[in-house]
């Protein structure tokens, strides 16, 4: 049977209860005149920087919004995905009490997280496939049970999951399932940004580390109701996109040809390395990718790892997660690195 959903009956307590900081820019509303600003204790010379950032990104976000068609109000700006992650179970997880549930293998941060926030990690395999056991899923949650990390597609296994099986997740598990999309721009897969509006329990979560091009700039992007965004806003550090990465964002999202021209290059480049994989003898497997790189089963890697290392070539081996015995994660490369990288591996 499917449950309501109740985001008052999940949030922290002391959440709840929180007189969320008040920054000095919020504290009274521009009619667009020229103001003096004396009211932040910053230094008035002005060098492009001496200003605090605008807390709530809005430049960016009305772009983002008409990109994505999403509105404003429903998104929630972070320093990295990685941030946004943080406050989802800040905002969310009743540290000593509440479980989540993760899905190996995948990312190691949603663990890394539970940890750093006490709170227990269950762990379901996916299937030998690489698909969310959903009955396993749901055996596990019990009331304690606040989010369920969905990473589609995936990292490392680079596949995304049957629309089917994480839209029953999204009917019968009563929290909140956080749909993390950081590879999305590189598959042909629908996002789940669209499905918003139907599903009130759904986060989804994108970066501009993989695609755009900017993991130095530190830029992800949660999606979710406004009940849910404003929760996150009244936790999240006043200033947390610094001006020169709401600028620099700001510049790549509005190039968006530059952005869709090298996800294509990527996407060729993926298939180049794909078939030269292949072709490999000490390659025993490799798995279809949706991402900007690709898993590949060997006969030893650790010994490939080594051998790449001493060419000066790092990959990352992925041995120690579970269904990921002997695979090493193969990021694609520019034409020439992957060349090389290619050339490399047919002398092994
Ligand atoms: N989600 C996934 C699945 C990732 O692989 C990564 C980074 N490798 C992140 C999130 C972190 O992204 P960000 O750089 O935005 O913190």
């Amino acid at each position: 049977m499917t449950k309501a959903f109740n985001i008052n009956s999940i949030v922290r307590e002391s959440v709840k209860a929180l007189k969320p900081y008040s920054s000095a820019r919020d504290e009274y509303v521009s009619d667009g005149s020229e103001m003096i600003f004396l009211d932040a204790n910053e230094n008035p010379f002005e060098n492009g920087v001496n200003r605090y950032p605008d807390p709530y990104q809005r430049s960016l976000k009305a772009v983002l919004a008409e990109q994505k068609g999403v509105s404003e109000s429903n998104m929630l700006l972070g320093n990295g995905s990685d941030e946004v992650l943080d406050l989802i179970y800040r905002a969310f997880c009743e540290p000593n009490q509440d479980n989540i549930i993760t899905l190996p293998p995948t990312y190691g941060m949603y663990k890394v997280l539970a940890g750093i926030n006490a709170v227990e990690n269950r762990e379901v395999l996916l299937t030998v496939d690489f698909e969310p056991d959903v009955p396993a899923i749901l055996d596990k949650v019990d009331e304690k049970t606040k989010l369920v990390f969905i990473c589609s597609p995936n990292n490392p296994t680079g596949n995304s999951f049957k629309k089917e099986s994480i839209e029953k997740l999204l009917v019968y598990f009563k929290g909140l399932m956080v749909i993390d999309e950081a590879y999305i721009d590189f598959s042909e897969k629908e996002s789940w940004l669209n499905q918003l509006e139907k599903y009130p329990n759904l986060i989804v979560t994108q970066t501009l580390s993989k695609a755009y091009g900017l993991a130095g700039i530190r830029l992800g992007i949660c999606y979710a109701s406004e009940e849910i965004i404003s929760i996150l806003n009244k936790i999240k550090p006043p200033y947390n996109v610094n001006q020169l990465t709401q600028q620099k964002a700001l510049q790549r999202i509005l190039n968006e040809d530059a952005v869709q021209q090298e996800v294509i290059q990527i996407l060729e480049e993926r298939t180049n390395l794909e078939q030269a994989l292949q072709s490999l003898e000490f390659v025993e497997k490799l798995y279809p990718s949706d991402a900007n790189f690709v898993l590949a089963k060997v006969d030893n890697a650790d010994k490939r790892y080594q051998q790449l290392l001493e060419k000066q070539v790092v990959v990352r081996n992925r041995s120690t997660q579970p269904l990921c015995e002997n695979t090493l994660r193969f990021t694609v490369g520019t034409p020439t690195e992957n060349k090389t990288l290619i050339a490399i591996l047919k002398k092994l």
